[in-house]
Parts: structure tokens; sequence; C-alpha cells
């Protein structure tokens, strides 16, 4: 019999997966394309050539032993060194290598940082909607998830009275994601001031440290020139969790960090203990040929235009059809109010119409969709007449 814990999570299964391996059925059975899969996070471009350039490189030059050894749980000093000065060039932070241990994902690096710092029964705060593998994550280390709903007529942006009001003796972290899965929101400097604000003003009610978990894989899709706020600068009991998934489109070589600064509560401990999570979580370390690869490619970018035109694309042509949506400012996610409230329900219509997106109960927050447009744009457009179908379905155009 397997354990109590992974009975409840094997029943809660994956929706945003099961809605993928669905589409694979789908493609087989009306052609593939035929069918319009908008569900699963993957970026569809291709990593950046310097990166298959450096991963060959790394392979012919490296010595064998040294390029595939273990090293030090927390990852190559020299890389963590050359994660930490981009960082410093880039946000005027003063990381060194100590602050930097090197993470299997961002998912690898939140479960670090969560097993360093959960005792059972602690809280962890997150805004909805959100991706709803927290709550896993969370379980994982006995915490308690608790949601805070994002204020939708402030278009999803976290709501500091409502976060106050959550915190309690037990809050020992409040994850944020930004910008945003499944919103596309970024929030704002001065969203994040308010927020700092509130957990500085109720650390010091309680006599307790709460620390922001930053989780930052879509820091680098961000659009029409919107910067994404570098937290640690707002809050100094901030821990960032960064990943190459989205932004050199990596999401299966599974390699991250988390930025521990020294102005955090704690902070040698912290780092310390995350580093022995790391290695007790069974990750020894993160992968060494990535964290070579990744210290060489800093300066890469993914391709942000195309997501751009999709998001351009996929935003006019669903509020063209009258859906209504929230835009996108980051992230490759387009956010939708279900016509009549329900998500489930145009979920199911949208199927009918080979057009396949996510439920927002998928990310506790039902009455919206999750549509995500790392996809060709080819795809895009040969889809708005299944959605354009889907409007008509609710009397929406004629
Ligand atoms: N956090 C969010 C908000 C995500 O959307 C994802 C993946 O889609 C992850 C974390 C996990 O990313 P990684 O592939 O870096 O583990």
């Amino acid at each position: 019999m397997i354990s109590r814990k992974m009975m409840n999570m094997t029943k809660n299964g994956s929706a945003i997966r099961a809605m993928f391996e669905e589409g694979m059925r789908m493609a087989e059975k009306f052609g593939k394309d035929n069918v319009f899969d908008f569900s699963l996070g993957n970026p569809n471009i291709p990593a950046p050539e310097k990166v298959r350039d450096e991963i060959i490189r790394l392979a012919r030059d490296t010595d064998p032993m040294e390029l595939h050894g273990y090293m030090a749980n927390a990852g190559y000093p020299q890389v963590r060194a050359t994660v930490a000065q981009s960082l410093n060039k880039r946000f005027g932070t003063s990381f060194s290598e100590n602050n930097i241990i090197m993470t299997v994902g961002a998912a690898g690096g939140l479960n670090v940082i969560l097993k360093t710092l959960l005792n059972p029964g602690d809280e962890v705060l997150v805004f909805s909607p959100y991706f709803l593998e927290y709550g896993n994550y969370v379980a994982n280390y006995d915490g308690v998830l608790k949601a805070i709903p994002a204020k939708e007529e402030d278009g999803f942006q976290p709501d500091g009275e409502a976060l106050r009001a959550a915190i309690t003796p037990k809050t020992k972290a409040l994850i944020l994601n930004n910008p945003n899965n499944p919103t596309g929101v970024i929030y704002s400097a001065e969203k994040i001031r308010e927020i700092a604000d509130v957990l500085y003003e109720r650390q010091k009610e309680l006599g307790t440290s709460i620390y922001i978990v930053s989780d930052e894989p879509y820091r680098e899709l961000a659009y029409d020139g919107i910067e994404v706020p570098f937290i640690t600068k707002y809050y100094n009991n901030t821990i960032v969790g960064y990943s190459w998934s989205k932004s050199l489109s990596l999401p299966g070589e599974r390699i991250g960090y988390l930025a521990i600064p020294d102005e955090a509560d704690d902070s040698q401990l912290i780092i310390d203990a995350a580093v022995i999570a790391n290695r007790i979580l069974g990750f020894v370390n993160a992968p060494s040929l990535q964290q070579r690869l990744v210290a060489q490619c800093l300066e890469e970018k993914t391709d942000v235009d195309a997501y751009d035109r999709n998001r351009k694309a996929l935003y006019n042509g669903l509020t063209d059809c009258g859906f209504e949506c929230v835009y996108p400012s980051g992230a490759f996610y387009l956010w939708v109010k279900a016509p009549d409230g329900d998500d489930s329900t145009f979920v199911q219509k949208a199927k009918g119409h080979n057009i396949l997106f996510v439920g927002g109960s998928s990310f506790s927050c039902p009455g919206y969709v999750r549509i995500a447009y790392c996809v060709s744009n080819d795809m895009i457009m040969r889809s708005m007449p299944a959605f354009k179908a889907l409007a008509q379905d609710y009397g929406l155009i004629k």
C-alpha cells in the first residue's frame, strides 16, 4: 500500500497533464493540424543557437571526468560566481557565489527552500490563481498552503489588505510568482512595495520572520517594455527561485538556482541548510553539464518577440470574438473569463471544437481558463475559426 499522502496526491493528479495526453489522443483521431492544444506551458521556441553549440563544445572539449563528476552540492563555485555577477550587473545586488545554489529547475529550488524553512503546520501563503503544484510542494514538508484571492477587479494584482489579514504567527513564507502563471499579470513595483510594507509590519507585530519565495521562471518573458521588479531590493527576507526552463527553452534539462541574500534573517543558516536539502532530497546537485552550459549562456535570450506576436494574435482574436481576457504583460498565458462563469463547461465546449485549454479550477480560481500560447503562430491562426464557432455557441457573436 502506498502512503496516505501519496494516495491524496495521486488522486488529485494533474488536470493539465491529463489534458495534454487527451490532446495527443485527439491528434491521432482528427489529425494533428485539426487539434488546437493550448494546454501545456512547454516552450515551442527552440533553445538559442549558442545553447546547442555550447552543449556540443562542452561535451567535446571538457575532460569527461570533470564534465560529468560530482561537485559541491551547491554547484560549481565558478558557475555560482558567474550567476551572482550577472545578477549584480542587472539588478544592482551584491551576491557572491555563497548566495547562489544551483538547483534542479524552479521546482527543485522550491522544494529545497520549503524543506529548509518549514516545520509541520507552518503556513505558506500564495495569491490565487496560482500554479497548483505549490500545494504538493508545501504538503511534501507538512506545511499548509493558504490561498489569498488576488483582486479580479484590480486585474488579478495581489491584495495587500487581504495579505495582512491572512498572516498568522504560523506564517513562514509567501510564494510570489511574477510574471504570473496562469494570469500573465506582472506585479508592479508599487504592488511589491505594498506587499513588503505589510510583511514588515506583520513581522514586527508577531516577532517572526516571513520569507517571500519569489518563483521566477518567467522573469525574462515580459512585454511592452515592462520591468519585472527584483524583489530582494524591496524586501530583505526574499529568496529568489529562478529557472532556465522557459527563458532558454530547456524545461527537460532541469536547471535553475536559488539566490539567498545576506540581508535575509538567518541567511547563512538558510544557505547551509538549503545545500543539505538539495543533497538529501536526492537531487545531490544540479546537472553538471547544464550548470556549465547556463554559465556560458547568461546573455542569451529566447525569442520574446515570437511570444509577443502570439500574445497579440490570440488576445485580439479572442476579444474580437467577444471573449473577456486579461491583457497579459508577461509569461505565455492568456487568462480568459468563462462566458457563463463555468470553466468546466467552457473547457468541454471548447473540446467540441478541438480546442484544448485548462480550467481555472486547476489554478484554484474557477470561472476562468488558461490558454498557453507557447505554440506555433500558425496554430493560433488556424484555431481562429474554431474559437469563432465557440463564441457562437455562447451567443457572443452571430
Ligand atoms: N513555477 C511555475 C509558476 C511554473 O509555471 C513552473 C513550470 O511550468 C515551475 C515553477 C516549474 O518550472 P521548472 O521547469 O523550472 O521546474
